[in-house]
């Protein structure tokens, strides 16, 4: 076969400890999953059940890299999260096998044009534009769950240019990993290379030209973008 243009490059992880990567399939966001954090956005913390939007596999940039500030905001604000690799495909996953399609665990970045999503929540449009652009996966290499071991009260933390930003603990999510699991899986048939962030902790803010920001979680390597000068 051939085609008329070049197909992009599919984005792969590292994993530690192993030679293969793993490749991206779709990536799905979980919304408000911190209460602090829908507090500091306006929102009520709401157990009724867990919201998604979602990146594209073109969104993606690995750690440590220099990006130019992104187009069309003003805002660019940093949302650190616990990213969840799944490994097994599966529908319908039952609250308790959850963590068995879990390959692994990353931390990454949820970076979002904040002014652009404040216009779309006004205007009750959707949020693609302040989500999904480019290099607005920023996703450090994955640990296998092997490894990495239980979830528990992890810390998870941001800073920028040194200074701490974002500090909690993986506990406090609203709806736990095997609950989004068991959730996302009644709406979509979950499949290897889909990747779930989980949403971010209270403490989100503005990133301006010339800023390194550097997440870390317990146990995971650490993520991190520069905003180029
Ligand atoms: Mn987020």
């Amino acid at each position: 076969m051939t085609f008329l243009f070049d197909l992009p490059p599919n984005p792969a992880l590292a994993v530690l400890g192993e030679e293969a990567r793993f490749p991206v399939g779709r990536i799905f966001c979980v919304g408000r999953n911190y209460a602090a954090h829908a507090v500091e956005m306006g929102n009520e913390v709401d157990r009724e059940a867990p919201f998604y939007f979602m990146k594209s596999a073109q969104a993606v940039i690995g750690t440590g890299e220099s990006v130019p500030y992104p187009l069309g905001t003003s805002d660019l604000h940093h949302e650190m999260e616990l990213v969840v690799a799944i490994g097994a495909s599966g529908v319908h996953i039952p609250l308790e096998n959850a963590l068995d399609h879990v390959f692994g665990y990353g931390a990454g970045l949820d970076m979002t044009r904040r002014d652009l999503q404040a216009a779309a929540k006004e205007k009750r449009r959707p949020w693609d534009t302040a989500k999904n652009f480019a290099a607005s996966a920023v996703l450090a290499p994955l640990c296998p769950a092997a490894s990495f071991g239980s979830l528990a009260d992890r810390r998870i933390t941001l800073s920028v240019n040194g200074e701490t930003r974002q500090d909690a603990s993986l506990s406090e999510m609203v709806w736990s990993v095997p609950e989004v699991i068991a959730h996302l899986s009644t709406l979509y048939h979950l499949q290897p290379g889909d990747l779930i962030m989980t949403g971010t902790p209270a403490g989100v803010g503005p990133v301006v030209a010339g800023d390194w920001i550097e997440g870390q979680i317990d146990g995971l390597p650490p993520v991190s973008l520069h905003i180029a000068p």
